[in-house]
């Protein structure tokens, strides 16, 4: 008989305890994020679509170094790179990258690219939302990714 009323004491102070947290986080505040139908937050080292930065002239900040798509595991970054010219300037170094595609079929947003640039010309955004049914749409062109002029 004693062991029987332990038991349901045992069990009742589960329950209570359960309850306890059920409550607890009724209460506490909701950090669900509303999306699509609220904004959303994002944490400032989040890794999302790559932007192609332009200087404080408006120039665009790559020199076509190849040094990120060197670095990229995926190996998904497609550079051509050309020479600037005095009639034709497009970046301040000496050449500039006439073709710059990133494959977001490949790309795992490991952030090695970014890491690797010298001139801080590719840096991660915000953009997230890239779900597509045709794999060729992922293929990024320089003008989706570039920073418009200042
Ligand atoms: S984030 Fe990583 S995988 Fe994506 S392009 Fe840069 S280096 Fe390549
Ligand atoms: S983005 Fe940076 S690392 Fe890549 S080619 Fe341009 S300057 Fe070089």
């Amino acid at each position: 008989m004693a062991s029987k009323v332990q038991e349901i004491i045992g069990a009742a102070s589960a329950i209570a305890k359960g309850m306890s947290v059920t409550l607890g986080e009724m209460l506490s505040p909701t950090i669900t994020e509303g999306y699509p139908d609220e904004p959303v937050r994002f944490e400032q080292r989040y890794r999302g679509l790559h932007v192609l930065e332009r200087d404080e002239n408006g120039l665009e900040k790559c020199v076509a170094c190849f040094l990120c798509a060197a670095a990229c595991p995926s190996n998904c970054i497609y550079i051509e790179a050309a020479e600037n010219t005095a009639q034709q300037r497009i970046s301040a170094g000496e050449r500039y990258a006439a073709v710059y595609n990133i494959d977001y079929n490949r790309c795992i947003f490991c952030g090695y690219c970014v890491e690797a640039c010298p001139t801080d010309a590719i840096t991660h955004g915000h953009g997230f939302e890239l779900a597509s049914y045709d794999t060729a749409s992922l293929v990024y062109r320089k003008e989706r990714l570039l920073a418009p002029r200042p």
